[in-house]
């Protein structure tokens, strides 16, 4: 039975889609208006393009609002009021907050939040820890050090939120880590797919420790990578750990938009403090129907040092076909974040997104977690090879791997690969992010 213990939000979380567009349509006017008075970015970008605030009166009007791209952000930052240039909205002494982007592809993009912006990011991930059965009873192990990243700041606001009990293992080696989630007995975890791997991995060869009987890890939430969508990766998560993983996706410039509830039928994207639209990468047309994949372009409601208007993520997305039964009103994606409009690159004239090969790779058993790609170029020709490990006492089975690596590749991919098989625990190991995909055809 649905009670409103359930949601964080039981009047937000489960409002009828009518009601809940139009408290889209509000909000998005309510940002709008207040980027258009308070940015001198924000009011040339929209008098530029013949908008005044005003001329948002239907749901349909907000896709005549002009698109920000990361790369105007860049284009404005580390001038006045420094660093952040004046996108602000807010005089310099109101921001309480900074972070910076992960910076992954090129230069980082600075973003400024003030407390009561700080105050609405911990409310976002409160939605989303709540909807994974974080509750006050919980011991959250934070096993990184946050530095200028956003996201697990955040997570650890809105755990104290919550009334969880925390505690950052910032400065602790791997090692370390895991002793003190043993010795505390905690609960729930938060990291990347990479580094919640990495751990079990360390755990096991290390110190003896099997995290599914000796640790009293429950839940898990990822972030950071696609891994938590990707159901081989997922699956092998949920084994090493004897917990359930449940996957969000968020991002420092916009905010924590979308999560996975205890269901896990997908991630719901949260409607009531984001409106996400789907669009066509070559046509821009807007995408409602599911199973169709676009770009994401998203708006955050409440943020007010600098917001987030229509903002060109380049995250390939797209909704599900399916209802998610916690009741939520929440519309919900399917599969995560597939790629990055930029990254889905073309091989041998074919598109290729590195989340499928991750999906091939962690679907079979016989291999250990970590596996790079190298794409270079002979001449005219593409080539892709695939770098694995063999878990230990698999090596008499190498020829029977490939055959169902080579097959299961072309079948989601549609490409052949240069297999290269290399000693378990050689391949480089990421404590983060991971860099895994490798395109070189443009450095040679
Ligand atoms: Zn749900």
């Amino acid at each position: 039975m649905k009670t409103a213990e359930q949601y964080w939000n039981p009047i937000l979380e489960t409002l009828p889609r009518e009601q809940l567009q139009k408290l889209q349509l509000r909000k998005f006017q309510n940002v709008l208006k207040w980027a258009y008075e308070n940015s001198k970015f924000y009011h040339k970008l929209y008098s530029d393009a013949g908008i005044e605030p005003g001329d948002i009166r239907t749901f349909d009007d907000i896709r005549k609002v002009p698109k920000v791209e990361k790369s105007m952000l860049r284009g404005i930052q580390g001038r006045e009021p420094y660093p952040y240039g004046d996108i602000l909205c807010v005089p310099l002494e109101q921001v309480t907050e900074y972070h910076q982007t992960s910076g992954t592809t090129g230069q980082p993009v600075f973003q400024a939040d003030t407390w009561q912006d700080w105050e609405w990011c911990a409310e976002s991930w409160a939605y989303i820890l709540y909807a994974q059965g974080y509750r006050n009873h919980d011991r959250v192990f934070l096993p990184f050090g946050y530095h200028t990243a956003i996201a697990f700041w955040q997570a650890h606001y809105a755990s104290e939120k919550i009334g969880c009990e925390v505690i950052s293992g910032g400065v602790l080696n791997t090692e370390a880590r895991i002793l003190k989630m043993q010795e505390l007995r905690a609960t729930a975890m938060m990291a990347t797919p990479t580094y919640v791997l990495g751990m079990a991995d360390v755990a096991k060869r290390k110190l003896g420790i099997d995290p599914a009987k000796d640790l009293q890890i429950k839940k898990i939430t990822v972030a950071g990578e696609p891994g938590g969508s990707i159901p081989a990766t997922k699956k092998r998560m949920e084994e090493a750990w004897g917990a359930k993983v449940y996957d969000h996706i968020g991002a420092t410039e916009i905010g924590a938009w979308s999560f996975e509830c205890t269901y896990q039928s997908g991630l719901h994207v949260n409607d009531a403090l984001f409106i996400v639209e789907i669009e066509d990468p070559d046509t821009g047309e807007l995408i409602t129907e599911p199973g169709r994949k676009g770009k994401m372009v998203i708006t955050a409601f409440d943020r007010i040092a600098q917001p987030c208007i229509r903002f060109d993520s380049k995250d390939i997305i797209g909704w599900s076909p399916d209802e998610c039964e916690c009741g939520r009103t929440f519309r919900l994606i399917k599969g995560g974040v597939l790629g990055r409009a930029d990254d889905i690159t073309k091989v041998k004239g074919v598109l290729l997104a590195p989340t499928s090969i991750e999906e091939v790779v962690r679907s079979i058993p016989e291999l250990g977690d970590e596996y790079e790609v190298l794409v270079t170029k002979k001449g005219d020709i593409d080539n892709i090879t695939l770098k694995v490990e063999l878990i230990p006492g698999q090596e008499s089975n190498i020829d029977l791997v490939k055959t169902k690596l080579v097959d299961q590749l072309s079948l989601k991919t549609n490409l052949g690969y240069n297999i290269e098989f290399h000693k378990y625990n050689t391949l480089p190991r990421y404590d983060v992010k991971s860099k895994r995909f490798k395109d070189l055809r443009h450095k040679e």
